[in-house]
């Protein structure tokens, strides 16, 4: 962590030991990492005396039910906490209807985040472009000084697990090793973690799946698919169910974008991105209104299935070409280096 970093990491603790009452929200359609930040957090919190509130504006995966804490969360916006801190997301969108511009406009918010596209929307950013936000609350938690429980290990390296789908993103190094021995012998399972998130999935995404893989279309280095309402009814899914699909695609040899486009219940389409090595789809989601790492971003966009692929696959293409282009000028610099 840089110097900054730690001054910042500073200011966040002065803010939470300040505070008689902290109110922690993690973004929509959580995954394992909002979840396991916001519920590590929280338990540090109380068991510093604190009053802390943890939100989420929609219903969590039962998948994480073996996460204490996880039946505490609500899903209103702020009422009278002191503080106010996000995790995990990297724009006020993100929050849905936890966020008020009351609340959030009149309170200090501390902003915990690992996303490139964070829009610095905190009185505090905490915003480091690690692989998981958990590792942010990890270094958070011992600058507060209160020590890491099971429950707290449990929930931190579920965040770190789940963000990088098992240590097998690009982005893993030595640190997310330690800080997960450092979790481990603070008492997390990592072999119960892998088992209740990996290996438990419900029958309806094996068969949305396999309706999605039905449909698997390629042109040139891009794969897609999509999952609509029509599907989801059928599977029985539930919201976000199948979403390691996309990965998968990813791992197609050959293809440098995958994407899975989803119909949602209010008819809007969420875009999942995923780009292989030296390449970068953040900057595309973020053009499209959404956010997220270089290799693993989205975005939400209102249309039908159709307008919504191609305005999509158009943005992905005139990127990859520019990057292309752009890596083909650094080429002939004897300073450039590839990403
Ligand atoms: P996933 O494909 O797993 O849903 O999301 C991949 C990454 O893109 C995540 O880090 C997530 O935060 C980000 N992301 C997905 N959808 C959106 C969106 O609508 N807005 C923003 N800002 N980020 C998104
Ligand atoms: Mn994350």
């Amino acid at each position: 962590m840089n110097r900054m970093n730690k001054l910042i990491l500073g200011a966040a603790r002065r803010h939470l030991l300040g505070a008689e009452s902290v109110y922690i929200a993690c973004h929509i359609l959580p995954d394992g990492d909002a979840i396991g930040s916001m519920l590590g957090l929280g338990r540090a919190l109380r068991q510093l005396g604190k009053s802390c509130t943890m939100a989420c504006a929609d219903a969590v995966s039962g998948k994480y039910d073996f996460l204490p804490g996880l039946n505490d969360i609500v899903s209103h916006p702020p009422e009278a906490e002191e503080v106010l801190v996000t995790v995990d997301c990297s724009d006020v969108e993100r929050l849905g209807a936890l966020y008020t511009t009351s609340a959030f406009g009149s309170r200090p918010v501390i902003n915990i985040d690992h996303h490139v596209t964070n829009t610095g929307f905190g009185t505090v950013n905490l915003v480091e472009f690690l692989p998981s936000t958990a590792e942010i609350v990890y270094s958070l938690i011992k600058k507060l000084g209160t020590p890491v429980d099971e429950p707290i290990a449990a929930a931190l390296l579920t965040g770190l697990v789940t963000d990088t789908r098992c240590f097998r993103t690009g982005n893993v190094t030595a640190k997310q090793l330690r800080t997960s021995i450092a979790l481990m012998a603070a008492g997390a399972s990592l072999a119960q973690i892998n088992e209740l998130v990996y290996n438990r999935e419900p029958l309806s995404t094996v068969c949305l799946w396999g309706q999605a893989l039905a449909s698997v279309e390629i042109n040139g280095r891009i794969i897609w698919t999509e999952i609509n309402r029509d599907m989801m009814r059928r599977c029985r899914a539930s919201p976000k169910e199948g979403n390691g699909l996309v990965s998968f695609l990813a791992s197609t040899m050959g293809v440098d974008v995958a994407i899975v486009f989803r119909e949602q219940d209010d008819g809007r389409i969420e875009v999942s991105m995923r780009a292989g090595p030296g390449w970068d789809v953040s900057g595309a989601a973020l053009r499209l209104g959404g956010g997220g790492h270089p290799r693993a971003a989205g975005c939400t966009i209102a249309g039908s299935m159709h307008a919504v692929r191609k305005r999509v696959l158009t943005e992905i293409e005139a990127g990859l070409y520019q990057q292309e282009s752009s890596r083909a000028v650094g080429a002939g610099n004897p300073d450039y280096q590839q990403a």
